[in-house]
């Protein structure tokens, strides 16, 4: 981290601090914001977390979620606190855009900003910035952060839940970017009381009965094999979405599925949303999916998890996929 010194300094007194993450905020997003929430509060700061929109239901039960404005909902109180902040922490996103109208405001602020996120590429925007690539969540640097600041005693059994949350959803339970770092502080998170067999049912084996039925379609009607490329894609149309009723967070963790073949090394899901077209991209090994996604969908991410949109059809943009892929054949 970047003038550390200077940082320390500034959260010496209190503060009226804003924390966001970004649109479709995920178990990180939420884990990492809700962690340094509760962290903050405890230097005596006031802090107000603010998505651009809504969380899913799996992680509804962190301690304070409820307490989390969300913009598209509540825009005015929204925009105050960011206006009225001292301190605006971007956490598990690298660009304002990720954030929308948020970014916009933000952007015509001259707050200062603190960046800690763990994507490829991340925007020169923030003050200071823990930017680390390898890290396998934001959370795991949201606790890189309070050691830096030489407050780990002050990590609770909240902060801790909130923690493990994020880095259980995004190494897929430890599938992906673990360390032994990682195990480390995850060891110390268990020291601090968190329960792993409690808080896997709430966030993996607490799906609706339509949740698993949607899985079934996915995988029974919807799925395409590429063999060629070592490609899955499972694409829902907007029929698909009123059939399932589904809602946010419903689709979470559907694209991993393609992953568990043996010969599949990239996975994408494409969704048909109102106004765009969402993919969500995943590989195994070295092949980069985040290359595809900034180059041809608007996006970005991690090698082996990205996302993008674009404008368009449906099958188009299945199609736009699949002629993209030999480009890439040399990653296989
Ligand atoms: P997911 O597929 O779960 O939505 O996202 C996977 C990863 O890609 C996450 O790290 C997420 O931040 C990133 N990502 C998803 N959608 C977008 C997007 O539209 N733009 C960018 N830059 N990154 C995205
Ligand atoms: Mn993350």
């Amino acid at each position: 981290m970047n003038d550390l010194i200077q940082l320390k300094q500034l959260l010496s007194i209190p503060k009226d601090i804003v924390i966001t993450s970004h649109r479709n905020p995920d178990g990180d997003a939420i884990g990492s914001s809700l962690a340094l929430y509760h962290y903050l509060n405890k230097g005596g700061h006031t802090v107000h977390v603010i998505f651009p929109s809504e969380y899913p239901d799996f992680v509804a039960w962190l301690p304070d979620a409820a307490k989390i404005l969300i913009h598209d909902i509540e825009p005015e109180d929204s925009e105050r606190f960011l206006k009225r902040a001292d301190i605006i922490f971007c956490l598990d996103y690298n660009s304002l855009e990720r954030i929308d109208k948020m970014g916009e405001v933000i952007m015509s602020l001259n707050t200062t900003t603190v960046l800690i996120d763990h994507h490829l590429y991340p925007d020169a925007f923030a003050d200071f910035s823990l930017s680390d690539t390898t890290a396998s969540s934001t959370c795991e640097l949201v606790y890189d952060f309070i050691e830096l600041l030489n407050d780990k005693e002050l990590i609770d059994l909240k902060i801790s839940q909130c923690l493990y949350t994020g880095i259980l959803t995004d190494t897929g339970s430890f599938k992906y970017s673990t360390s032994p770092k990682l195990f480390r502080i995850v060891a110390h998170l268990c020291e601090l009381g968190i329960d792993n067999n409690i808080i896997q049912d709430l966030i993996f084996n607490s799906m609706e009965e339509k949740g698993l039925r949607l899985l079934g379609h996915c995988l029974i009607n919807r799925m395409e094999i590429l063999e060629e490329h070592q490609t899955g894609i499972i694409s829902l149309s907007r029929e698909d979405y009123e059939a399932f009723d589904i809602q946010r967070g419903d689709t979470e963790g559907i694209v991993n599925y393609l992953l568990k073949l043996k010969n599949v090394k990239v996975a994408a899901l494409i969704t048909e949303q109102p106004k765009i077209i969402k993919l969500s991209l995943r590989s195994k090994g070295d092949y980069s999916v985040q290359a595809i996604a900034t180059k041809y969908f608007n996006g970005g991410g991690h090698k082996n998890a990205s996302g993008g949109a674009v404008y368009g059809t449906l099958q188009g943009t299945v199609q736009k996929f699949k002629n993209i892929l030999p480009e890439y054949q040399h990653q296989l």
